[in-house]
């Protein structure tokens, strides 16, 4: 049920948000015996006339009777604001008018400059509140860091005496004024006065007051970054990350012609070039077919489980999305040598070393074990999608990139989550 939940929240969202797109409404009660509790949202496209009593069809209904014609249906509030949204949902095989309809959508020019102004001003609203709220909490964080710092503050005031540096300090301001060419005396006396202060420095320290002072303050310490540790370098780390992500988002416009792959960004030209070098043609581009989006479906794993069976002979792309933003995937082809491992956000393609089967999937898979492999350890996926691995280089040929370690080089991390997944069928 999730999963037809989370299909039908992402056929509604894009366009509620934009103020372009006036919402017309006719409310309609769907006339299926037990929905009349329901309004009519959706029109059904199926060829068929006797597989369907109506028509008008509420989400009971394409959640119920007719789940089965799910991906034939069109948002009635959709097409009420634009007739070219009709078939932007459905997937007819070999219709001349679907064809027409992906090849417009995939072009995406019912969005406007007013959607554009209105997105942007939504994202920097959205920012500035969160910075304001991460401010927040970071000074409040501070005052308990200081309540910790407070109660070590004795001992360090007791033992940092020694480095008082405020008497040298006169010395040398008197010492700087006399100029680029001080008299010896004056320069025998600074040194002196240095003399005394590093020979301080390095005094033997009683037995007793190592214990009382130094001892003690450790084992404060040692509490003290238990509890809390400041990394102010996660400061410009994170602003570093945001300039990235900006990054990424002025390629908004860009030549990557891959409209159906929400995960992909330019880099995915390079990659289906290297599969086939007739997908520098757009439309051929255009003819992949999406087999499963975790955007809209859900990510779950009996549903790829479910494509790994039935595709076993088929050509697939994978697009995978870990929680820290990284996008990698591979090309998985019955002529084994042609099947590919890259990432998108490094930029880099490892091609498969030996003829060996680089895609094996766990048939009796259940929520809590391993899903599928690429290239025996290149890349595990675990059913939960948590806790996935990779040891890059175990089937793929990583020659002509510099890669330090093999098994953070992916997903940036030794144990990573997808959180999301993307299937093609080439
Ligand atoms: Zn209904």
């Amino acid at each position: 049920m999730a999963l037809v939940q989370a299909k039908n929240i992402d056929l509604h969202l894009p366009y509620q948000q934009l103020p372009t797109k006036k919402q017309k409404k006719i409310t309609i009660h769907c006339l299926e015996y037990g929905h009349s509790d329901q309004k009519v949202e959706y029109i059904s496209l199926t060829p068929e006339t006797d597989v369907i009593k109506s028509r008008l069809q509420c989400i009971k209904c394409i959640n119920g009777p007719y789940s089965h014609f799910r991906q034939q249906v069109a948002v009635l509030e959709e097409v009420l604001s634009d007739c070219m949204n009709v078939m932007k949902h459905t997937h007819f095989q070999g219709n001349f008018y679907q064809e027409f309809s992906n090849l417009y959508h995939s072009l995406k020019f019912d969005i406007s400059k007013d959607d554009i102004k209105f997105k942007c001003a939504t994202i920097r609203k959205q920012f500035l509140y969160l910075i304001q709220e991460f401010e927040q909490d970071l000074l409040q964080n501070y005052d308990k860091y200081q309540e910790l710092y407070d109660k070590i503050k004795q001992q360090v005031d007791n033992l940092k005496t020694v480095f008082d540096f405020s008497e040298l300090q006169g010395h040398l301001e008197n010492y700087a004024k006399q100029g680029p060419n001080p008299p010896p005396k004056s320069q025998k006396n600074i040194n002196n006065v240095l003399n005394d202060y590093v020979k301080k420095l390095h005094e033997e320290v009683t037995q007793e007051k190592k214990q009382t002072d130094l001892d003690s303050l450790k084992t404060k310490i040692n509490e003290f970054t238990k509890k809390s540790c400041f990394h102010i370098h996660k400061l410009d780390q994170g602003m570093e990350n945001i300039q990235n992500i900006i990054e990424e988002m002025k390629k908004t416009f860009s030549p990557n012609n891959f409209t159906q792959s929400q995960l992909s960004n330019d880099y995915i030209s390079e990659v289906l070039k290297k599969i086939d070098k007739d997908y520098v043609d757009f439309t051929k581009v255009e003819k992949i077919k999406n087999l499963y989006s975790s955007i809209h479906e859900g990510l779950k794993y009996d549903v790829v489980l479910n494509h790994l069976q039935k595709e076993e002979s088929s050509k697939l792309l994978f697009i995978f999305k870990c929680s820290n933003s990284q996008i990698f995937g591979a090309y998985i082809s019955p002529t084994l040598t042609s099947s590919l491992l890259f990432s998108l956000s490094k930029e880099q393609i490892y091609t498969l070393k030996i003829n060996k089967k680089p895609l094996k999937y766990n048939k009796d898979a259940n929520d809590n074990s391993e899903l599928f492999s690429l290239g025996d350890q290149d890349l595990i996926i675990q059913s939960s999608f948590t806790k996935c691995r990779s040891k890059l280089g175990s089937l793929f040929d990583l020659s002509g990139y510099s890669i330090a370690n093999h098994e953070m080089h992916l997903a940036n991390a030794v144990e990573f989550e997808i959180v999301a997944l993307e299937i093609f069928k080439l």
